[in-house]
């Protein structure tokens, strides 16, 4: 497939994943173009990836096949309407902002598109990034293949039919990084009132976390339930541990967490 001319508006750490994912995975530096309104971070990414920069979102946008916005949401109105004056129909636009749905991104920019919305989240800045995609009906199987090369620069990314199941997206990958950071924070608390150095007991934690999550990435064949039950013998330690979670009703906790990260969701839409 050739490459698409892609330009960021917007060069914050988003930005900046994707680009360090597509030049790492072989893109041409020469078809990417950031736009940013302060110079340090574009300087930043010309040096670290040979990539043009601009500030001038328009003339960037003008000149690119592809029109990833990359800004707060809260900034996404006033970034559109400024771009509402090109004509967008033979360009491919991508969002990766929280919350905005894809109906009001025609109303800002005034005109029809073709838009693919993403939900990526924060590992995608260490290349351990789950990113969920939808695309509009109007999508072309070229402008999904193209959306997917610039997404997995950053991890992996999983398609989904219907808008809303964003909202799904966010309580299981977009938001999640928090709760697992959470439980380890809780499990270092312990450790250091148990006596231990803060390191020694973040790198034990820490390292068990990633031994548990490769363990389920290595046997996809065995539910997590196997996984769990193969190092709980019964009356043991584990076992204390596990039931204690169980009787605390930990999953009862999860399943609300997560339906009210899908309600916020929806009230911020
Ligand atoms: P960021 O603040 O690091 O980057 C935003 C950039 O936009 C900044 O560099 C800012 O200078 C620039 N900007 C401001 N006004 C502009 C304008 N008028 N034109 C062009 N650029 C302008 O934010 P981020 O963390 O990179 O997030 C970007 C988007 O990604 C947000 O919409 C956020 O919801 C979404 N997102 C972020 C994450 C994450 O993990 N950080 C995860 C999922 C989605």
């Amino acid at each position: 497939m050739t490459q698409a001319s892609v330009c960021f508006i917007g060069a914050g750490n988003m930005s900046r994943s994707i680009i360090s994912g597509m030049v790492n995975n072989g893109y041409d530096p020469k078809l990417i173009y950031a736009s940013n309104p302060s110079q340090p971070k574009l300087d930043a990414l010309q040096a670290d990836f040979g990539i043009n920069t601009s500030n001038d979102n328009l003339a960037v946008a003008k000149q690119c096949d592809v029109i990833v916005f990359s800004v707060k949401p809260q900034l996404m109105e006033q970034v559109c309407n400024h771009l509402a004056q090109l004509d967008l129909s033979n360009k491919l636009v991508v969002t990766i902002a929280a919350g905005i749905p894809a109906k009001r991104y025609q109303d800002y920019l005034k005109q029809p598109i073709k838009l693919i919305r993403t939900m990526p989240n924060t590992p995608t800045q260490i290349g351990y990034g789950m990113t969920g995609l939808h695309a509009q009906d109007n999508i072309s199987d070229e402008h999904k293949q193209i959306c997917e090369l610039l997404m997995q620069s950053g991890g992996k990314v999983v398609w989904v039919e219907q808008e809303d199941e964003l909202d799904q997206v966010i309580a299981l990958a977009g938001s999640s990084p928090a709760y697992f950071f959470l439980f380890i924070e809780s499990m270092i608390e312990t450790g250091i009132k148990m006596g231990m150095s803060e390191q020694q007991a973040r790198e034990l934690a820490q390292q068990a976390a990633l031994g548990a999550a490769k363990m389920v990435i290595q046997n996809p064949e065995q539910s997590l339930a196997t996984l769990r039950n193969n190092v709980t013998s019964k009356g043991g330690t584990t076992a204390q541990a596990v039931n204690t979670f169980e009787q605390g009703d930990l999953r009862g906790l999860v399943d609300k967490a997560m339906h009210n990260c899908v309600a916020r969701a929806k009230e911020m839409a």
